[in-house]
């Protein structure tokens, strides 16, 4: 039974080449080559390739349909670029050592994307729609490709995201919705003997937005506001003219992010030191990826498949986002991080379990089969 076209040597050969390809998400021309690749091994699936050109700063994203004019049953989901710059792949190139791949970007997503074609390889006689949708740029958070993403979930019947697996037992059902502001605070510069009253310090309103902001931690709601960044001033015998900060917030609870921008905008409206003037900027925010009815029901059954293998399947809850959160929000039953086991992802140590793919890819066939979407 389980008649397979993945042999484990062809994929860790055809993985290598992947991941010996740099693909930062501003290479904008490594993206590109790792696109053109994968367009090559994915149009012998006989599907329809369709490239997305959304900004000049990304890469061109791929939206690869067997029947593009038809309503999709399953949506598989991939981003081709990495968080490592050009330059990585030669200084630390593809390799295994005992159960391990190394390399930028081999269990984040490199592994997954190949994962994706031997899937609809072996299920070339499936009678279901498929399509694969394969971003340019999900390591930014996907500002130019999170509409298309939409959009496609909203046409499918479940979205399954071929992220880095957790742990062999372990897929990803709930993820929390994030976003970022950069603030910048502008006061008015003047020398700190002579003019030190007539200066506005931007550094000392940076300082009470700072102290402002993380009392909106909330653990028990599983809200964090982190100031990640901080700076200002020119010297020290100047009043600071100029202030800025980068913050990073994350919530499960859609309330709690009115909270944090009604908070901003008191702040903005009342500042501690009248006449300094504040810029807010805010790139788009991912909202949180909460299970739907149905996305439990499809992970119960994801459950009975993996106790048949041995496996004592259960769900992960992560802080960081993924596509995921976006065709969640769209209302598209979503299933995450059901790619080979990595860890150590965005480091210089990330690798790959190589014992994990067969039974990862087993594991989601016969899902697919099983829920036999028709
Ligand atoms: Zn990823």
């Amino acid at each position: 039974m389980n008649m397979t076209n993945l042999k484990l040597n062809h994929f860790l050969e055809k993985l290598a080449v992947l991941v010996n390809l740099d693909s930062g998400s501003d290479d904008v021309n490594g993206v590109n080559q790792v696109a053109d690749h994968l367009k090559e091994l994915f149009a012998s699936l006989g599907g329809h390739i369709q490239e997305k050109s959304f900004h000049p700063s990304v890469g061109k994203c791929l939206e690869i349909a067997k029947n593009p004019n038809m309503p999709i049953d399953i949506l598989f989901l991939g981003h081709m670029d990495t968080v490592f710059s050009k330059g990585t792949a030669a200084k630390r190139p593809f390799r295994i050592q005992g159960n391990k791949a190394f390399g930028p970007g081999v269990a984040d997503m490199k592994a997954g994307l190949l994962m994706i074609y031997y899937l609809l390889l072996d299920l070339t006689d499936a009678n279901f729609n498929w399509c694969v949708a394969l971003n340019s740029h999900e390591e930014l958070g996907s500002p130019y490709s999170y509409h298309w993403l939409s959009d496609l979930a909203k046409k499918s019947k479940i979205s399954l995201v071929i992220e880095t697996g957790k742990a062999l037992d372990s897929y990803v059902v709930q993820r929390k919705g994030g976003g970022r502001f950069e603030i910048e605070f502008i006061g008015k510069a003047a020398h700190a003997g002579s003019g030190h009253a007539k200066g506005l310090n931007a550094i000392s309103e940076m300082a009470y937005w700072i102290q402002e902001l993380h009392k909106l931690t909330n653990y028990d709601q599983g809200t964090t506001v982190n100031v990640g960044v901080a700076r200002g001033g020119d010297a020290t015998n100047i009043v600071a003219e100029h202030a800025q900060i980068s913050v990073d917030y994350r919530f499960y609870n859609v309330k709690e992010k009115e909270k944090i921008k009604k908070k901003l905008a008191e702040l903005k409206k009342n500042p501690f030191i009248a006449g300094v003037k504040i810029n807010i900027t805010e790139p788009p925010l991912k909202n949180p990826m909460i299970p739907s009815q149905q996305t439990l029901e499809y992970f119960k059954i994801i459950q009975q498949i993996g106790n048949n293998m041995g496996l004592k399947i259960h769900t992960e809850t992560s802080g960081g986002g993924s596509d995921g959160n976006y065709t969640a929000f769209a209302g598209c039953p979503t299933i995450d991080s059901m790619g080979p086991v990595g860890a150590h992802i965005h480091s210089d140590k990330e690798y790959l379990l190589i014992d994990t793919i067969i039974p990862r890819f087993n594991l989601i066939k016969q899902f697919i089969k099983k829920i036999n979407i028709q």
